[in-house]
């Protein structure tokens, strides 16, 4: 098995399809505080994350998804280096990879991205960049959303 249109070393190849095989953190959560859901047209991917922030901190996460193996793949990697993780802290790991998929060599070899950095050879398919950052958009907009939230909470508490 490969994946079709994307040419990458086999090392690489087989972390991609480990984690598209095996979802991380696949599933709903029962008390999960914010919820948003991506689409990728170009490519018919779709993923749906959600999250449990306590004290601005990532408690759980899980995601539910169709689509391609980049896409797929990459959301489960996404998931099992969040947990625990602060917001800000979440946010840096998103615009690390993000600048990884834009070609930034430094970035790709931040080993703090672990198992994501077998996506690297995707950013050389602009195409495929969209798939590989789909989790992550989804990422940026519940943390938005949960900020959101807190400010609004704060607002009518007269905070
Ligand atoms: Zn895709």
């Amino acid at each position: 098995m490969s994946i079709p249109d994307v040419q990458l070393s086999s090392l690489y190849q087989q972390v991609i399809l480990d984690h598209y095989k095996k979802p991380r953190n696949r599933g709903t959560l029962e008390d999960g505080t914010v919820e948003v859901h991506m689409r990728n047209p170009a490519c018919g991917d779709e993923i749906r994350l959600q999250m449990k922030v306590e004290d601005g901190t990532i408690r759980e996460l899980r995601f539910l998804g169709e689509g391609c193996a980049i896409s797929q793949a990459s959301v489960s990697m996404m998931t099992t280096i969040l947990k625990d993780r602060s917001l800000d802290n979440a946010m840096a790991v998103a615009s690390r990879f993000t600048e990884m998929m834009h070609g930034d060599t430094e970035a790709a070899a931040d080993r703090s991205l672990k198992d994501l950095r077998a996506l690297q050879g995707v950013s050389k398919f602009p195409v495929r960049v969209k798939c590989a950052l789909l989790g992550f958009d989804a990422l940026q907009e519940a943390v938005e959303q949960t900020r959101l939230d807190r400010k609004e909470e704060g607002e009518s508490a007269g905070v």
